[in-house]
């Protein structure tokens, strides 16, 4: 071969070096794969056996990259391993070696024999390698150094300047390939970094192109859809998180935009269902937007999993209408389903009930057993309800212990009594409670809806009827009618003027005399209420006294009744007779009878009255009947009335448990005969007999016995043979305004006959 010739050849394989290295620097996958490449082609083109590639770091050093080609017959030393070793172990700085000159000057480096040079730092290593001469050449990008690629072979070899030049060339083209890799590293570099944002979002991302395909998705949306990002890019939105129902809808919605380019959901914010991958509906939030680049249109959106948003709305609806106790529907939502029943129902065809049930005594529940036990009972009550009723009857719970039943498919007043006899019978059997069983009974009171019912009158008169229910002995229903209406209104207004009629002064007291029934001188004086009506005249105690009583107007009554005879009995004992003793007396009702302070403010009254006791005495008149609610409690009150000296008198005696013997346990001053007893006396023998008895028995016990309602001449004459000692009656006096007491009071005798 000639020297031409064979510079052609080197020529012609340098250019071949060039041209492989620009296909590894288009082709390779990563710069890495283009330097492990490269490397080998200019070891093979110019026979070097030796290749070595170190990188520039971050401090301006070089490190192996370790990338080495070693030719197979290279002849290399024993010591090339440590050669090798050592090298990828070290670095170099700027200046240092062979690699740190090329790095500092930026241009290549020769050594033709490593034993010559003084700056050859592995020069030992090197000699042990039996490596002699070594050449390396720098990568740049720009002006900065990003590799350098040393060669080495065994034999000393002259520096070549063709040699530099054409690796100067491979230095260009590998820059490209570096340039290109920094290029993709920042972009992707820039990639990730969005990726790591958008995972960090609390929200998922979605990114859908035209085509409806998913572009983006982030970790969020993993968590929330169930579809990994691998799995999901690519495919269908639609097939794949659109709720089924929602499909039709999201395909036409985003073919109507892409041809109008109108948007109507984008920039919205709205609630969806959505599917997971597992297959289950759930709620979703979303925000959507689009985006045009390059004529193309891309949309977005933030989703968010509402889930738990939506269950604690639903939980807040639940409670707000509902009965936290019992679960049943409250009062707001019994009405709602009330008016919507009403405004559907077919009044001709069908009717509709509402049963209103108030359970009796259920106060005595939550005293005796406490209120956890009374809860229970209330729950057990709620299941009975609940239990009893047709499907499209709704049971809920008013308040306290009153429910209420609606029932819209009712044909005839004849269904809706049989639901209530059914829920009686089923609340009448015992609830258990840990150690006792409750027995307990409910008062119910039934209205149907009329043509122009609405929830609230409807309730109202179910609530009538109950209330009528329970004042005519409870445990059982009544059916209400227009009667109870005017009734419940009559009481409505006669409760309201009562409650002006203490302030305006419309009560009066008027008194009755009870008379001796030896020579029918005065010996007492009733007072008796009455209510001077503005527009109904003068009213008895029986048309308002039972209102006073369920209301508790009783009690500021009661204690003006008692200011107001206190007054007149002061009156009466400066005014008259020497020989009085007399005693004035008043009327207590069982509610002032159970008052708490009723001593301590007949205490007060009396005091202030400031009367004198031994020409006036004060009395108190307590019926049968009231005593006998709580004995125990009333003998109690009555002794320590006893102690303030007031005279005290079982009225209407007879008309009660009619008990004798428990007179005794009372510290009582007088017993009145009812004038049940009274009006019969003088022919009939078994009220004869009784009152003959009764008489006895407190004559027995020290007390004296008075008779009411004395009317005729026979009776007071039959009276006064038993031995009765006082009667009382019209016989003798009406009740009379206090004016006309004063006479009566002079009067010896009240007996008409004489
Ligand atoms: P009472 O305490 O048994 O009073 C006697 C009632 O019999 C009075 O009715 C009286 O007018 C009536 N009476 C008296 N003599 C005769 C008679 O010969 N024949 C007939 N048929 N009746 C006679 P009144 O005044 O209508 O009072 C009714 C009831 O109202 C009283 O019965 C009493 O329980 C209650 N009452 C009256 N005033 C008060 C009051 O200030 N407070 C309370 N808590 N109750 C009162
Ligand atoms: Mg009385
Ligand atoms: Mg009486």
């Amino acid at each position: 071969m000639t020297h031409t010739a064979a510079n052609t050849d080197t020529a012609m394989s340098y250019l071949n070096l060039l041209k492989d290295i620009a296909i590894a620097a288009n082709e390779a996958a990563t710069s890495r794969d283009a330097l492990v490449a490269s490397l080998r082609s200019v070891c093979e083109t110019t026979r070097w056996p030796v290749g070595h590639v170190l990188l520039s770091t971050a401090s301006c050093q070089l490190e192996s990259a370790q990338i080495w080609h070693v030719a197979d017959d290279a002849g290399l030393g024993q010591g090339f391993d440590v050669f090798r070793t050592e090298t990828e172990a070290r670095s170099f700085s700027a200046g240092e070696g062979l690699p740190g000159r090329v790095l500092a000057n930026g241009s290549p480096a020769w050594i033709a024999d490593a034993d010559k040079d003084c700056n050859y730092v592995r020069r030992d290593l090197a000699r042990n390698a039996n490596l002699t001469s070594s050449f390396a050449f720098p990568i740049h990008i720009g002006t900065e150094v990003v590799a350098v690629l040393e060669f080495f072979a065994i034999e000393r070899r002259p520096p070549s300047a063709e040699l530099l030049d054409v690796m100067t060339h491979v230095g260009v083209q590998l820059g490209r390939v570096f340039e290109r890799q920094a290029a993709d590293n920042a972009i992707a570099a820039h990639n990730r970094r969005n990726q790591q944002i958008l995972d960090s979002a609390g929200d998922a991302f979605i990114g859908m192109d035209a085509n409806g395909r998913v572009t983006a998705w982030n970790r969020a949306a993993e968590d929330v859809f169930g579809w990994p990002r691998t799995a999901i890019l690519g495919r269908s939105l639609t097939e794949t998180i659109v709720a089924e129902q929602y499909r039709g809808a999201h395909a036409q919605g985003l073919k109507r935009f892409l041809d109008t380019e109108v948007p109507r959901v984008l920039g919205q914010h709205l609630e969806l269902p959505a599917i997971h991958q597992d297959g289950h509906e759930f709620p979703i939030e979303i925000t959507l937007w689009s985006l045009r680049t390059d004529n193309q249109w891309s949309f977005y959106a933030f989703a968010r999993d509402i889930t738990a948003r939506k269950a604690a709305e639903r939980d807040l609806k639940h409670r707000a209408l509902h009965d936290t106790l019992t679960g049943l529907p409250n009062r707001a939502l019994l009405s709602d389903r009330l008016a919507q029943q009403l405004a559907r129902r077919d009044i001709g065809r069908l009717g509709l009930a509402v049963l209103f049930i108030d359970l009796d005594h259920f106060k005595r529940v939550n005293d005796s057993f406490g209120h956890e036990a009374g809860d229970q009972v209330l729950n057990e009550v709620a299941d009975r309800l609940q239990r009893c009723l047709r499907p499209a009857d709704t049971a809920g719970r008013l308040s306290g212990d009153e429910f209420l039943v609606i029932c819209p498919e009712v044909s005839k007043p004849r269904d809706a009594v049989i639901i209530a006899q059914r829920l009686l019978a089923e609340l009448i059997s015992p609830i258990r409670l840990k150690d006792d069983s409750v027995f307990l009974s409910a008062s119910i009171g039934v209205a149907f809806a009329e043509a122009d019912s609405d929830p609230d009158s409807l309730i109202g008169a179910a609530d009538i009827a109950m209330y009528e229910a329970k004042s005519s002995g409870r445990a059982h229903y009544e059916l209400f009618d227009q009667r109870m209406q005017i009734q419940v209104a009559s009481r409505l207004r006669i409760e309201s003027e009562l409650r002006n009629a203490l302030d305006q002064g419309q009560l009066r007291l008027h008194f009755q005399p009870i008379v001796s029934a030896t020579d029918a001188s005065v010996v007492a004086l009733e007072a008796l209420l009455r209510w001077q009506h503005p527009q109904r005249g003068l009213l008895l105690p029986g048309e308002f006294m039972h209102i006073a009583e369920e209301t508790g107007l009783i009690v500021p009554i009661g204690a003006w009744v008692l200011e107001e005879a206190c007054r007149q009995a002061r009156h009466w004992a400066l005014e008259h007779r020497a020989d009085l003793p007399l005693w004035v007396s008043v009327n207590l009702s069982g509610r002032q009878l159970a008052q708490a302070d009723l001593v301590a403010m007949v205490e007060r009254t009396l005091a202030s009255a400031a009367i004198d006791p031994s020409r006036i005495q004060f009395g108190l008149e307590i019926t049968e009947t009231v005593v006998m609610r709580d004995p125990e409690a009333a003998a109690e009150t009555l002794r320590a009335l006893r102690q303030l000296g007031v005279h005290l008198s079982i009225d209407d005696f007879g008309t009660g448990y009619s008990s004798l013997s428990y007179l005794k346990r009372f510290p009582i001053d007088t017993v009145k005969v009812d004038l049940s007893f009274v009006t019969g006396i003088a022919e009939d023998k078994s009220d004869q007999a009784i009152v003959d008895a009764v008489t006895r028995l407190a004559h027995v016990l020290g007390l004296s016995v008075v008779a009411e309602g004395v009317e005729t001449q026979a009776q007071a004459e039959a009276l006064a043979r038993i031995g009765v000692d006082y009667l009382q009656g019209y016989r003798y006096a009406r009740p009379q305004a206090p004016e006309h007491i004063g006479n009566m009071l002079r009067a010896s005798s009240l007996d008409p006959s004489q």
